[in-house]
C-alpha cells in the first residue's frame, strides 16, 4: 500500500513572496529591532528569543496598524490556490508550518480552504502594553534549536513509516525539517543549504513548478 502523502509548507517567503516579520519591523522601526535581527543571523540568540523580543518592542496601542500593515503587505506566490486544489484532488494532506504569528497568518490564509487545525504558527497576546508572542508548538525533547514553532516536531509527528513527507520552504528555518523529508522543494537560501549537505531537492519559483514535479513523481511511480 502506498503511503499517505503529506506536504509541510512554510509561510513567510514561501506561500507569501515577502518575509512578513521583517516587513513589519522595517515598517514600524521599533528601536533596537535591527540589533536583534543581526543577533539572530549570527546565532547569538535563537529565533524564538529574537522574534519574541522584537515584537515586545511594539506597543499594543498600535495593534490595528500592525495587523492592517501585516495583512495588507502580503503577496501570495503564484499557483498557491492551484496547489491546494491539486492536493485535495490527489488526497495529499496539506499543512502550513509557519514561524509567523497568528494575527497575520490566519487572516491571510482565510481566503483559502485550509482547515485551521492544519495551520501551525506562533501565537500573540495584545492584552499587555507591548505585543507578547507565545509558542504553542515549541521544541520537544528531540530538538534543541529553540525554534519557536518547531517544524521538526510537527514533521516527526507524521512518522515516515506511514507518511511520505514533502517539505516546501525557502530559508534556514526549514533546513532541519528538510533533512527529515522524503522530498524537498526549495527556493532561495534553502537551495544553498540543501546543496551544501547534498540533500535531494527540487528548486521552484512558484507553486505551478511544484504541481508539475508532483505530477512527474506520480507518473514515475506507476
Ligand atoms: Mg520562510
Ligand atoms: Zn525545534
Amino acid at each position: 500500500m502506498s503511503k499517505q502523502r503529506v506536504i509541510f509548507c512554510d509561510f513567510d517567503g514561501t506561500i507569501t513572496v515577502n518575509d512578513n516579520i521583517v516587513a513589519i519591523m522595517k515598517h514600524f522601526q521599533p528601536e533596537g529591532w535591527d540589533t536583534l535581527v543581526n543577533q539572530v543571523i549570527s546565532k547569538e540568540i535563537t529565533i524564538r528569543e529574537g522574534v519574541g523580543r522584537m515584537f515586545a518592542l511594539l506597543p499594543t496601542s498600535r495593534r490595528q496598524e500592525v495587523i492592517d500593515y501585516a495583512i495588507g503587505n502580503v503577496t501570495i506566490r503564484s499557483g498557491f490556490r492551484e496547489l491546494l486544489d491539486y492536493s485535495k484532488q490527489e488526497d495529499i494532506l496539506f499543512l502550513v508550518t509557519s514561524g509567523g504569528i497568528d494575527f497575520f497568518v490566519y487572516p491571510v490564509l482565510s481566503s483559502f480552504a485550509i482547515p485551521k487545525e492544519n495551520i501551525y504558527c506562533n501565537a500573540s497576546d495584545f492584552s499587555g502594553t507591548h505585543i507578547h508572542i507565545f509558542w504553542p508548538h515549541s521544541c520537544d525533547a528531540e530538538c534543541d534549536n529553540d525554534c519557536g514553532m518547531c517544524k521538526t516536531r510537527i514533521i516527526r509527528s507524521y512518522p515516515r513509516e506511514t507518511y511520505e513527507r514533502i517539505m516546501i520552504g525557502d530559508s534556514v528555518t526549514d533546513f532541519a525539517g528538510a533533512k527529515l523529508a522524503d522530498t524537498v522543494f526549495a527556493r532561495s537560501h534553502l537551495i544553498e543549504l540543501c546543496q551544501e549537505l547534498g540533500l535531494n531537492y527540487y528548486p521552484f519559483e512558484d507553486f505551478h513548478d511544484v504541481i508539475k514535479r508532483l505530477e512527474e513523481m506520480k507518473v514515475r511511480e506507476l
